[in-house]
């Protein structure tokens, strides 16, 4: 028997009709929907940092699960809570369910087995929570989707690999600190303002503080938009943070 070439490239968008059937019949049967958001990370971060940080991780996750190819990122999310900043924009989570029942629906027509959703932004976990049992509903039982919706194992996962590369696991606080400027100096070096880093709010946000970021928005809680702090961010603790949660990914979605 003769070993089966993978295809070179993985990309949906980048490979023609033909090369997505061919890979198909190869048995490249899952597929990942990378999901972002358009939403401010502070003063030192651009607006596309979930979205970078998701098409990453889909990269690590494909060739860590294998036979696996990537569709594009859904590039909007659920961020109504920070629309107080400017540039954000937000989908409403009906809108955002319907943009995902479309891709899986889609994906589904052409023989996909298995699709994996998961995002950069944790903001869109409830979204996912409350979306998956309807969308497995309206795209059928043959066919198995999934969604990684653990906010709790994520930050944990950052503060252990923060901690693992020699920073302070007490700046992670979940959004535009440690681990997401880390990250992006990784991702896209160029794009992170050292200049601009300010310590956000620290600590664990209260109930109260968390019912009044839904209700407020998370200037409420945190002037600078920051939760946890960029300071001590280095390259090392964002390739630590990458492949930490790229492992959580991935052994969640073998599980
Ligand atoms: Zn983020």
């Amino acid at each position: 028997m003769t070993a089966v070439e993978p295809p070179d490239q993985i990309h949906l968008a980048l490979m023609s009709f033909k090369d997505v059937g061919a890979a198909l019949e190869k048995g490249y049967s899952t597929v990942l929907i990378p999901c972002g958001a358009l939403e401010q990370h502070g003063p030192h971060l651009p607006l596309c940092m979930d979205t970078d940080h998701a098409e990453a991780l889909a990269q690590k996750l494909a060739h860590n699960l294998g036979k696996t190819l990537i569709a594009p990122p859904i590039q909007l999310g659920c961020s109504a809570h920070h629309l107080a900043f400017p540039g954000t924009i937000s989908l409403r989570m009906e809108t955002f369910e319907a943009i995902c029942t479309d891709c899986c629906m889609s994906l589904a027509t052409h023989g996909f087995k298995r699709i994996l959703l998961f995002s950069g932004h944790i903001g869109n976990f409830p979204a996912f929570k409350t979306m998956l049992p309807r969308l497995r509903q309206v795209v059928g039982r043959d066919i198995d989707i999934d969604a990684f919706t653990d906010s709790i194992r994520w930050i944990d996962r950052w503060r252990s690999a923060v901690e693992a590369a020699g920073g302070d696991p007490n700046a992670v606080g979940g959004h535009a600190d440690v681990a997401e400027t880390s990250l992006m100096m990784v991702i896209r070096p160029e794009s992170v303002r050292a200049d601009q880093f300010e310590v956000g709010h620290l600590g664990a946000l209260s109930n109260e503080d968390l019912q009044s970021m839904w209700k407020n928005g998370i200037k409420s809680v945190t002037k600078n938009g920051i939760l946890g702090s960029p300071i001590g961010s280095s390259a090392q603790i964002g390739a630590r943070c990458l492949e930490a949660i790229a492992d959580l990914l991935t052994e969640t979605f073998r599980a």
